[in-house]
């Protein structure tokens, strides 16, 4: 086991939209109940571009240590701990702190308890070396997992598993995932193939053979398809049993709600800048259709997200960076130029 520095580096901005910077802090010392984990790898979500650009100002703080994607291993523990040792493979993500006794936590829905703090968000995330957990918390990641791997799952696999059995769509049946060809439309096209489901992946053209390649069942250009709601409808004969909504503007979402199913299930999870969508009540009744939103996952969720990944069902195309690189990967985000999902490795 490697020697605990007195600082280590991390990522910081002062201010939303300031510069970004490697900066050294004291490493921190875990509470009786905590976890110092030393991280190896993390993963850059698009969340972490939004917090930086002030974009959810409502649920953020600066200055700020962005990152909830952490995967490391326990270098330390308070005194309390009980269940992991040292060297254990371990996960941080982005719900914690919650407070495990509210109706939320005990019907597993943490991500809903008013107690829990965002990683990242409210407090200092994972976009540095060392980080605290709350051992309770704490994601184990499988003896012999990549790290590498792992991290992505801890937001982006999980938000994409959870949404997608949030459509109660079952094995043999069909799901459309919009926004398909973009992080979490990557991990949703392979997680729903994985559980059963045939799926409709819509997107811009460019992302087809994407699509396809990850297991795609139908292709449908999300830009350039005339009357979309009536193609959809026709290529699954009378519309898909759920679907996922990833993309983020109001249209798809709009959109959706005129192919679904009779009693379909429409899992609103991209954000769009200007959030108020226009619901044709008529038909949300006469066919007594579901609109719900899904926010990431509980701890159980993250678990089982995280073994599909483990058994090689779901793959996670990966892109190394320095801890120094992620303005830039921001910058290509913007763009919508990042195609895998992007982890900073420490080692670097
Ligand atoms: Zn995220
Ligand atoms: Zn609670």
């Amino acid at each position: 086991m490697s020697t605990i520095p007195v600082s280590h580096r991390v990522l910081i901005f002062d201010e939303y939209n300031g510069p970004l910077e490697v900066r050294q802090f004291p490493v921190p010392e875990p509470e009786d109940d905590e976890l110092l984990v030393k991280l190896e790898y993390s993963g850059i979500c698009h969340s972490d571009l939004h917090a930086w650009c002030g974009d959810f100002a409502f649920a953020t703080v600066y200055p700020l240590i962005g990152g909830h994607e952490g995967a490391g291993r326990v270098v330390k523990m308070g005194a309390k701990v009980k269940d992991w040792k040292l060297g254990d493979l371990a996960g941080v993500k982005l719900v914690n702190d919650n407070c495990l006794n509210c109706e939320y936590c005990k019907t597993g829905n943490e991500p809903l308890c008013d107690r829990s703090r965002m990683y990242g968000f409210i407090r200092h995330g994972m976009f540095q070396e060392y980080v605290t957990i709350r051992d309770v918390d704490t994601i184990r990641i499988p003896d012999g997992m990549s790290l590498a791997a792992a991290a992505p799952v801890l937001c982006g696999g999980v938000t994409a598993y959870k949404a997608l059995q949030e459509t109660n769509v079952k094995a043999g049946q069909i799901v459309v995932i919009t926004g398909a060809g973009g992080g979490l439309g990557s991990f949703a096209i392979q997680y729903a193939k994985a559980m059963g489901m045939r799926v409709v992946a819509v997107d811009h053209s460019s992302k087809k053979y994407h699509c396809e390649q990850l297991g795609a069942e139908w292709f449908v250009d999300g830009f350039e398809t005339n009357d979309i709601a009536d193609h959809i409808r026709k290529i699954t004969n009378g519309g898909p049993h759920g679907v996922v909504s990833f993309a983020s503007s109001k249209k798809p979402m709009e959109q959706a709600l005129e192919y679904i199913r009779k009693r379909g299930t429409v899992v609103l999870v991209g954000l769009p800048k200007d959030s108020k969508i226009l619901v044709d009540t008529t038909p949300l009744i006469f066919n007594a259709l579901t609109i719900k939103g899904s926010v990431i996952g509980s701890r159980l969720d993250t678990d089982e997200a995280m073994d599909f990944v483990f058994r090689g069902a779901v793959k996670v195309p990966l892109e190394f960076v320095k801890l120094e690189d992620v303005p830039n990967v921001y910058e290509k985000m913007k763009k919508g130029l990042v195609t895998s999902r992007v982890v900073v490795d420490f080692s670097l």
